[in-house]
């Protein structure tokens, strides 16, 4: 049969290019969650459309980078600095980002940013129809259009006007906010229509099926039921931000609009479980495990994995572990905490002081409660490679993820299924998506209680066996089954499927 062409659409493609002269480019593919979960998705031919990450003012390297793409199956859009500027510092990332987040702004920022606003709705306005243009130029008969993540709102309603008959799907991988935090978005409407023009709009989340409470909610949309209000937050808070702020009709199935459903649907991402577990196998990965094994013999080992972003809760967790240090004297030298902070965004003010803040934070601890041979935290400001992370999530006897908000998680997938062997614990905040998905086998806390995550580090420590095996086998299953493949092949029949329904339904 034929295999179904699929085109993904993100701002970055999963690729970083270096220019090595006027016509030629190196690319180096990034392996990440998606990139591996489409490659295992069977029968789909998938194509992807986005932002290489560099700017290129010149046709002849233009020319010669979308060359070297075709060979790995991507294609560009070329964005101006200016664009950059604009939309994706601007609008999606000062804009977007921290209200989704729930982030507040310091004062003058916001000032700044309402005074900016217009300007750079303009030009998230012009860039979505850039990448719109990419796709149409490649786009035939039949193809699925997939487009991903909150850069990228306004890109269904170009497709749609560009041709109605194009099956289009959007997904979000972040937090969709309390239509309360929404609806103070200038561009609040014209953002919410432009996503409804596709055709199945999904979320981070649980599938039906995962969920035991169903509750109705607000009985001003009669035909709204809402299964379980904590699994549902990000769908739920979408539909009810398009029945408030657009006055439109939400259904169990999505969103209407004179007779038009868009379908709004909850769709947990995954990892590729199997690659992580196939790393563990090799050779190099077992001799950094045994290092890291000798390194820290005689103490229990805790893992940080994090962009070093407000969203991740570094600050509360490592005062936390402050607590935890005070109130545990016995386990002073017992145990160390290691912390990976990769860098992101660092030409920003705020993400710099939140660098400052954490060293500051640490390097108190350490000179508090380090000996002259060792210390207990280890804060590193720089990435792994993917086998040193394997290692490090193997060794490690509890992960500590404390988001203050966070789309799903997937580090807290990686670490669980890295820990066949040893059966660790995971202390998970319950505000990151992953908590609807590994609550029942991890040890749910609200990172702004430093009180209730010490007493949890202090009750994973010493957590009886019998107890951590069946906790860790929970959540095994969960990530073994629930793969990045699942994911996306759900996502693609799911809106085959919609198309299809629609056209019977005119
Ligand atoms: N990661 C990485 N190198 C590192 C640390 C982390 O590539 O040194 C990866 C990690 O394996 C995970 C991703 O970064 O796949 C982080 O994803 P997550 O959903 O946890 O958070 P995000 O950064 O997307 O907010």
């Amino acid at each position: 049969p034929m295999k179904q062409r699929l085109l993904v659409v993100a701002n970055r493609l999963p690729v970083s290019a270096v220019r090595r002269g006027e016509d030629s480019w190196s690319l180096d593919i990034s392996a990440g969650g998606l990139v591996s979960a489409l490659l295992g998705v069977r029968d789909v031919d998938a194509k992807w459309i986005g932002w290489a990450g560099v700017n290129v003012p010149d046709e002849v390297g233009q020319r010669a980078l979308t060359k070297a793409l075709a060979e790995k199956r991507c294609i560009p859009v070329f964005l101006d600095e200016e664009i950059v500027h604009q939309y994706y510092n601007g609008y999606c990332n000062n804009i977007l980002w921290p209200l989704f987040h729930y982030l507040g702004l310091p004062q003058e920022d916001r000032l700044a940013t309402t005074r900016s606003f217009q300007s750079q709705f303009d030009a998230y306005k012009r860039a979505n129809q850039m990448f719109a243009d990419v796709v149409n130029q490649h786009y035939e008969e039949g193809d699925v259009v997939w487009c991903h993540d909150y850069h990228l709102m306004f890109l269904p309603k170009c497709l749609k006007d560009f041709n109605s008959r194009m099956k289009v799907g959007w997904f979000l991988h972040t937090p969709f906010p309390s239509s309360e935090i929404h609806r103070t978005l200038p561009s609040r409407s014209e953002l919410l229509k432009s996503v409804l023009a596709a055709d199945l709009v999904g979320e981070r989340l649980l599938p039906l099926w995962e969920t035991d409470l169903s509750i109705e909610l607000q009985p001003s949309c009669s035909l709204m039921v809402i299964h379980s209000f904590h699994t549902y937050d990000y769908a739920r808070h979408f539909v009810s931000a398009c029945t408030r702020i657009l006055g439109l009709e939400g259904t169990p199935e999505g969103v209407e609009d004179q007779g038009k459903l868009t379908r709004v649907a909850a769709f947990p991402i995954g990892i590729d479980s199997d690659r992580f577990k196939r790393a563990l196998e090799l050779p190099a990965v077992k001799v950094h495990i045994n290092e890291l094994t000798q390194r820290f013999a005689g103490r229990k080992v805790m893992l940080g994995v994090d962009r070093l972003d407000m969203i991740k809760g570094i600050p509360q967790k490592i005062l936390a572990f402050e607590k935890f240090l005070e109130e545990n004297s016995e386990w002073r030298d017992k145990v160390v905490l290691l912390q990976i902070a990769v860098p992101t965004r660092t030409d920003v003010p705020e993400y710099q002081k939140l660098t400052s803040q954490v060293h500051e934070i640490v390097g108190r601890i350490n000179g508090r409660f380090g000996t002259l041979t060792a210390v207990p935290i280890h804060h590193l400001d720089r990435s792994l490679d993917f086998h040193a992370l394997c290692a490090l999530y193997a060794v490690t006897d509890v992960a500590l993820v404390t988001s203050l908000r966070d789309g799903m998680n997937l580090v807290s997938y990686e670490f669980v299924a890295c820990q066949g062997a040893k059966k660790g614990v995971l202390i998970l905040s319950e505000f990151a998506g992953a908590a609807q998905s590994l609550g029942a086998g991890a040890l749910l806390v609200n990172p702004w209680n430093v009180t209730e995550v010490a007493n949890s580090i202090a009750y994973a420590l010493e957590m009886p066996a019998d107890e951590r095996e069946k906790r860790h086998r929970h959540n095994y299953a969960h990530v073994t089954t629930h793969t990045a493949q699942d994911w996306a092949e759900t996502f693609v029949s799911e809106l085959n499927d919609t198309v299809v329904e629609a056209q019977l339904r005119t």
